[in-house]
């Protein structure tokens, strides 16, 4: 996989505001957040996006879920919050490094743009 801006993150060569890191994935906010939590969650496996994403990824991309879970009631999230995983360029992914978006802290709207 072609080096992206979350390796650099990943390994510590630029900073990030990290909130949460593990053996398996790292938790850190968004540098143009769109609410007031907004938190990605990144395997430290460098999948580009769920769309290359295999069965043998299974456990870790229940992880990154519980994970965003975990940091959602740390946040105080408890009325809610949303998770996204934009896929591909009509996906709205930006960055080929597989993340979780999680988001809460305002209401959300419904369809999103
Ligand atoms: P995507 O559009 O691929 O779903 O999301 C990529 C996200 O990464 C965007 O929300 C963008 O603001 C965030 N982002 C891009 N570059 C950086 C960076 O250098 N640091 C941090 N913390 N977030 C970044």
């Amino acid at each position: 996989m072609a080096d992206t801006i979350f390796g650099k993150i990943l390994r510590k060569e630029i900073p990030a505001d990290i909130v949460h890191e593990d053996d398996l994935c790292l938790a850190f906010r968004d540098i143009e957040p769109q609410a007031p939590t907004h938190v990605l969650v990144i395997p430290k496996k460098p999948i580009p996006s769920l769309a290359t994403a295999e069965a043998v990824d299974r456990d870790l991309l229940g992880h990154l879920l519980l994970v965003a879970k975990q940091i959602a009631e740390g946040e105080g999230l408890a009325r809610g919050y949303r998770v996204v995983m934009n896929t591909g360029s009509e996906g709205g992914q930006t960055v080929d490094h597989l993340h979780v978006h999680l988001i809460g802290g305002r209401p959300m709207n419904w369809p999103p743009g």
